[in-house]
């Protein structure tokens, strides 16, 4: 297990990581990295994450009061701590504004459609949150039904929230969210869609619990999208985002 300060420098490097990739602009996007029961170590609020030091991060807990750090908690806290409390396993979580993905968010369609194989492997599906407020209950409140089964998602009109089994894990499934947004775009942009069948989601099914092997960190993958196996279809309102069939997640050891 890493140190407290191990912890603190993976923040700044992805911090950095999801700056110089275009993830965020200005002082968006916050990262945070469970470091026991009872403390949350995060990125504080009006910070660029391309500028972060190993001492600008605040360490509050599981109600966000500040317990070390000389700058102010991010408003968006509220969001961290609903997926920590709702997923043991998870130990880091990654929020920011890539634009394609958002781009979907904010157009209100959902990233579920099953039409590339490594990312049903690696995330399952990609569920489009009910608009909230941020930093307020409303947006926890439409995170909350989701968070259970999903290890990243789409907050309308807002940007991604992705979570792991460590922060690299949190960093990579926002990489893969973003990558996935960019190809689906394209199939927007060549008017077809051609979603993987039921049968191939079957047979993904057994490869995705081999890569997962021990991971503690899974959401369940759809099997079904309820759409048309091949040929075009039109944009999924957010209320259909739930997959027809779905594996249970698997339990936390
Ligand atoms: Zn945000």
């Amino acid at each position: 297990m890493a140190s407290e300060r191990q912890y603190r420098e993976q923040i700044v490097r992805y911090g950095r990581m999801l700056h110089d990739r275009g993830f965020v602009a200005a002082t968006d996007g916050n990262l945070s990295v469970r470091l026991d029961e009872r403390r949350i170590l995060a990125t504080p609020t009006c910070m660029s994450k391309g500028e972060m030091r190993a001492s600008d991060m605040v360490i509050v807990d599981l109600e966000g009061c500040l317990l070390r750090g000389r700058r102010k908690v991010s408003s968006e806290i509220g969001m961290h701590l609903l997926i920590y409390r709702l997923r043991p396993d998870i130990k880091g979580i990654v929020h920011a504004h890539p634009p394609t993905a958002t781009g979907f968010a904010a157009a209100g369609v959902a990233l579920n459609q099953p039409l590339v194989c490594e990312v049903v492997i690696g995330l399952g599906s990609i569920p489009l949150a009910k608009y909230g407020t941020p930093g307020t209950p409303e947006l926890t409140e439409a995170l909350a039904p989701l968070v259970p089964q999903y290890d990243a998602i789409l907050m309308s009109n807002h940007g991604v929230v992705a979570y792991g089994a460590d922060l690299s894990q949190a960093y990579m499934k926002m990489e893969t969210v973003e990558h996935f947004a960019r190809i689906a775009l394209v199939t927007h942009q060549l008017g077809i869609q051609q979603p993987l069948g039921a049968a191939e989601l079957e047979k993904l099914v057994v490869v995705r619990a081999k890569y997962l092997g021990d991971a503690q960190s899974a959401a369940p993958m759809p099997l079904c999208n309820g759409g048309p196996a091949n040929g075009h279809r039109k944009k999924a309102p957010a209320e259909s985002d739930t997959p027809v069939g779905v594996l249970p997640r698997r339990a936390s050891s």
